[in-house]
């Protein structure tokens, strides 16, 4: 045990990324590993969210609109978290959630290839993107899931759309991103990829690897809060032929022209639907502030490594008891998170939190934690290990008050 100890303390020493814990609230004596679910707080971001309260809309009221630049918001915001994603400016917008945003650009996906109506996806997609694919192709197309892995042979003739996930929510298992969308080009395919788990959490390429559209969310790994708003690309080169299926004012040319009849924006603004929620937006563009000067593919580094450490650690704290990793072991091929199918898992989950180390559960039986490299140490993973060791050692989690189901797990 010592030497894992030694291995994370030495890592913590050698990390690059050690001061940016600082920039967080982290509640005292808490391990957090569910930051792939709700981000932490990024310290500053209290103040300024008191600010756009206090001053913007308590003085400024409509003034606010143009002298604090709210009107430019998701296009700003969009900017700023086009380099985390590969994506260059103008591509991205900062709108809507993610599920509203998937809709949008799955119906300009399917107008692009009108005689090739099948969506192509993969079972462990996660549900959202699979009922909103249902409810948008109701009467007009059809969602074909396949295995993860057959998705590649699954490219036949007569499908249009590609719709996947890079990181699964469940496993963590990484879909490789070039290929799939290289593939999917070659055979005229348009793809859409969900980045909830991507993005602030590993490189992205998406103007690389040519992908057509792309959603992601603002609270995971971006730290933007509970429900901040998404985001949503669109390749420059298609964007002055793709339209939103939901057309609202501000995605109108000239909104306040107030005219009867719709005219898209130029570019990304088209996907605009409605008046953004400003103060969230405020939270999401005073959380991006912690990036400044991080390199992604030094956050890749950790990623993988707070992982790995993690599984070894498990391994040795818990090897004996009944748990089967459900990610892939080898870090190449996962995400930020790793997960174990666990018998009673929601109830070991309910010890652990209890214990002060927050994962979560995903039905039927995962237990999952998530790694945000910016906020985490390397000695507190393996102290997690640990407890989860001794609650399987001495079935703490074996109590009623333990099994009682919340409406979110
Ligand atoms: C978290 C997540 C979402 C969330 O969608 P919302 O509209 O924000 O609720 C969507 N897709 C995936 C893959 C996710 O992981």
């Amino acid at each position: 045990m010592d030497d894992l100890k030694q291995r994370a303390e030495a890592l913590d020493l050698a990390d690059p990324h050690r001061a940016w814990r600082d920039r967080f609230v982290i509640p005292d004596g808490l391990t957090y590993l569910d930051g792939n679910s709700l981000g932490m707080l990024p310290a500053h971001v209290p103040d300024r969210v008191a600010d756009a309260v206090t001053r913007g809309w308590g003085q400024q009221l409509i003034r606010g609109w143009n002298a604090e630049g709210w009107m430019d918001l998701p296009r700003r915001i969009g900017d700023r978290i086009a380099p985390l994603i590969g994506a260059a400016a103008g591509s991205v917008i900062c709108t809507d959630s993610t599920s509203i945003n998937l809709a949008k650009v799955l119906q300009a996906a399917l107008a692009m290839v009108p005689e090739r109506p099948v969506v192509l996806s993969d079972t462990g997609n996660f549900p959202t993107d699979l009922y909103v694919a249902q409810g948008q192709l109701r009467g007009s197309g059809t969602l074909r899931t396949v295995a993860p892995d057959d998705v590649a042979n699954a490219m036949t003739p007569d499908v249009g759309v590609l719709m996947l996930t890079q990181v699964d929510y469940r496993s963590g298992r990484l879909h490789d991103m070039a290929d799939l969308t290289a593939r999917a080009r070659a055979l005229g395919i348009v793809t859409i990829w969900d980045l909830a788990h991507s993005a602030g959490a590993m490189p992205v390429d998406l103007a690389g690897v040519g992908a057509d559209f792309a959603v992601g969310c603002g609270y995971k790994y971006l730290n933007g809060g509970p429900g901040a708003p998404a985001f949503l690309y669109v390749r420059p080169g298609i964007q002055h032929r793709v339209n939103s299926s939901l057309t609202g004012w501000m995605g109108h040319a000239a909104p306040f022209a107030f005219d009867p009849d719709y005219r898209p924006a130029d570019g990304i603004d088209r996907f605009r639907v409605g008046t953004p929620a400003i103060l969230s937006m405020v939270a999401l563009d005073a959380a991006l502030d912690v990036w400044d000067g991080v390199d992604m593919a030094v956050v890749r580094t950790k990623s993988r490594a707070l992982g790995d450490l993690f599984i070894d650690a498990v391994d040795r704290f818990a090897g004996q008891f009944e748990l089967h990793l459900a990610s892939p072991r080898e870090s190449h091929r996962r995400g930020s998170q790793v997960s174990w199918h666990c018998p009673d898992g929601y109830a070991v989950m309910q010890a652990l939190i209890d214990q002060g180390v927050i994962g979560d559960f995903r039905e039927p039986d995962v237990i999952r934690f998530g790694f945000t490299p910016l906020c985490l140490s390397y000695v507190e993973v393996v102290r997690a290990a640990e407890v989860l060791g001794n609650i399987l050692q001495h079935r703490t989690w074996d109590q009623p008050r333990f099994r009682t189901r919340s409406r979110v797990t």
